[in-house]
C-alpha cells in the first residue's frame, strides 16, 4: 500500500497531474462501497425469514470477498432492474444479483470474472399437463422479470410460438401469477427455479435450459475499477481455498431442509424479527412524515385564507400539484430522479418522508382551510370587538373551533398516510409489506404472509385511531 502510494506520488510528479488519475492505482482496501442487488433471487439473494437478514450465494460471496480484501459494503436490495439503474446512475458502486454477463450489458457495465454458470429455463404450474414445450404456448401469456435475460429469451421466442410476454419486477410475483393462472409459464434462471421448486413453490420445469448466462459482479463501465479488481482478487482466493465451494454447498446442497413448514402461528413466530422491523419502519416513517405534513397543512391552510391573491395562489398551486399526481411518481422522483440531478446519493428514508409529507400536507391544507372557514365569521368579529388582535382572536377563538371541526378528517388523513407508506416498498424502503414480500419470496407462503401483514396493519391502524380519538377528546372537550 504505502510503497504503491509513494510510487504513485513519484509518478504523479514526473508525469504531471493530468495523467495522475491513471497512474495512481486506486485501492479498494479501507473503502466503503454501496452494492445493489435483487430483492429476491433465492438461492443467490433473499431474506432469511427468521432474521430478516440478506443471505444467499451472492451475499456470502460479496461479504466474504469484502472481508478478505479489507473493504466494507453496504448492500441494498432494490430489485433487479432498479439495481442495474442504481449502478448506471451512480447511486450504487456495484451490482451483484445473479446478473448474466451479456454483450449488450458489456456496453454499459464492466464485469468481474464469472462466478456461476446459469441459463434460462421455463416452468409451469406443477398440476398443469397441457404445456410441455414452447409449441403449447400459442395464444397464452408467460411472465419473466423486468430487465432480465429470462425476459429477453422469452421475447425472442414469443413471435415464433405466438405467445405474449409480461414483465414483472419480482420473482415471487412471477411464480404467483403462474399458480393463479394469469400466466401459463415463467422464464427464469434454472438454479433459481430449481431452488424454488425444491422449496415447494408449486411449479415444475418442462424445457431444457437455454445454455449461456454466466453470472458476474458488475460496476458501471470505466468506474470503480479498484472495486472490480478487488472482487476478482477475492474471488480467486475463495476459489483456491475452498470457501467458494463451501458457500455454494450451503445453499445448493440437498442436505438442508430449506422449506419453512408449520402452521400460521409458527410462521408468525419465524417471521417476527423481520416483520417487527418492518412495522417499526412503517410507524416511524408515518409519524415523522405526518408531523411535517401537519406543519405544511397549517402553513398552507392559513395561506389559503389569506387576503393576498399571491399567497392564496401559492398554496393553491402546492395543493393542486400534490393532489394531482400519484404518490409513486414522487417516490421515484425523490429517490431516483433527484440524486441524478443533484449528484447527491439517494436516501430511501428521506425520499419516503418527502413523498408522504408533501402528499399528506396537500390534503391537510384543504382540511385546515375547510376547518378555518367553517367557523362562523361572527366569531372573529366578536373577538375583535372585544379588543383582541387578529392573531389573538385566531389563536384563542377561531383555531380551537377549527381544530375541533377538522379533527376527524385529520385522523382520517393519518390513517391514509400510514397505509400509503406501503407504496414505499417500490423504492426499497423496508416497511411492513416489503418485509412480507421478502419473506414469501423465500418461503412461498404468499397468502398466509399477506393475511398476517393485513392483520398487523389493521391492528396498528385501530390502535392509532383509538389513540388519536383519546387525544381529540382531551384537547377538544
Ligand atoms: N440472470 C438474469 C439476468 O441477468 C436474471 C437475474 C435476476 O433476476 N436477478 O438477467
Amino acid at each position: 500500500m504505502r510503497a504503491g502510494l509513494a510510487a504513485g506520488i513519484a509518478a504523479t510528479l514526473l508525469l504531471g497531474t493530468a495523467a495522475a488519475a491513471a497512474v495512481v492505482p486506486a485501492q479498494a482496501e479501507g473503502e466503503s462501497f454501496v452494492i445493489a442487488t435483487d430483492t429476491t433471487f433465492a438461492p443467490f439473494e433473499f431474506r432469511d425469514p427468521s432474521t430478516g437478514d440478506l443471505v444467499g450465494i451472492d451475499m456470502d460471496l460479496m461479504n466474504t470477498i469484502a472481508e478478505e480484501e479489507g473493504f466494507s459494503v453496504d448492500i441494498r436490495s432494490l430489485g433487479f432492474q432498479a439495481a442495474l439503474s442504481a449502478v448506471q446512475s451512480g447511486q450504487a458502486d456495484g451490482v451483484i444479483a445473479g446478473m448474466s454477463i451479456t454483450d449488450e450489458r458489456k456496453e454499459i457495465f464492466d464485469f468481474s470474472e464469472p462466478y456461476f454458470e446459469s441459463g434460462v429455463q421455463m416452468a409451469v404450474a406443477a398440476n398443469d399437463d397441457s404445456i410441455t414445450g414452447y409449441e403449447d404456448l400459442a395464444g397464452e401469456t408467460v411472465v419473466a422479470k423486468s430487465g432480465s435475460e429470462g425476459l429477453a429469451e422469452a421475447e425472442k421466442l414469443a413471435e415464433e410460438y405466438g405467445f405474449t410476454v409480461k414483465a414483472l419486477d419480482q420473482s415471487a410475483t412471477m411464480y404467483e401469477s403462474v399458480k393463479n393462472q394469469s400466466a401459463v409459464a415463467v422464464f427464469d434462471d434454472y438454479p433459481v427455479l430449481a431452488y424454488g421448486i425444491d422449496q415447494g413453490n408449486g411449479l415444475k420445469v418442462v424445457t431444457e435450459k437455454i445454455p449461456g448466462g454466466e453470472y458476474g459482479f458488475a460496476v458501471a463501465k470505466g468506474q470503480n475499477s479498484e472495486l472490480l479488481a478487488a472482487f476478482n482478487d477475492g474471488l480467486a482466493k475463495l476459489k483456491a481455498d475452498g470457501t467458494y465451494d463451501e458457500i455454494l454447498n450451503t445453499y445448493l446442497g440437498d442436505s438442508e431442509a430449506k422449506s419453512a413448514n408449520g402452521n400460521i402461528f409458527e410462521l408468525v413466530g419465524q417471521s417476527w424479527p423481520a416483520l417487527s422491523k418492518g412495522l417499526w419502519n412503517t410507524v416511524s416513517i408515518t409519524v415523522v412524515s405526518f408531523v411535517i405534513a401537519l406543519v405544511l397543512g397549517f402553513v398552507f391552510g392559513f395561506m389559503k385564507i389569506s387576503s393576498s391573491r399571491i399567497v392564496r395562489g401559492i398554496a393553491t398551486v402546492y395543493v393542486s400539484i400534490f393532489r394531482g399526481t400519484p404518490i409513486l411518481v414522487w417516490a421515484f422522483l425523490f429517490y431516483f430522479g433527484l440524486p441524478q440531478l443533484t449528484g447527491a446519493p439517494g436516501n430511501v428514508f428521506l425520499a419516503g418522508v418527502a413523498t408522504l409529507a408533501l402528499n399528506a400536507g396537500a390534503y391537510l391544507t384543504e382540511i385546515v382551510r375547510g376547518g378555518l372557514q367553517s367557523v362562523d365569521p361572527g366569531q372573529m368579529e366578536a373577538a375583535r370587538s372585544l379588543g383582541l388582535g387578529w392573531g389573538r382572536s385566531m389563536q384563542r377563538v377561531v383555531m380551537p373551533q377549527a381544530v375541533k371541526i377538522s379533527m376527524p378528517s385529520i385522523i382520517n388523513q393519518l390513517v391514509i398516510t400510514l397505509k400509503d407508506s406501503s407504496l414505499l416498498l417500490t423504492i426499497g424502503f423496508a416497511e411492513l409489506l416489503y418485509q412480507a414480500q421478502q419473506i414469501y419470496a423465500a418461503n412461498f407462503r404468499t397468502t398466509e404472509m399477506l393475511i398476517i401483514v393485513g392483520v398487523m396493519y389493521f391492528i396498528v391502524i385501530t390502535l392509532l385511531t383509538w389513540l388519536a380519538n383519546i387525544v381529540d377528546k382531551k384537547v377538544n372537550k
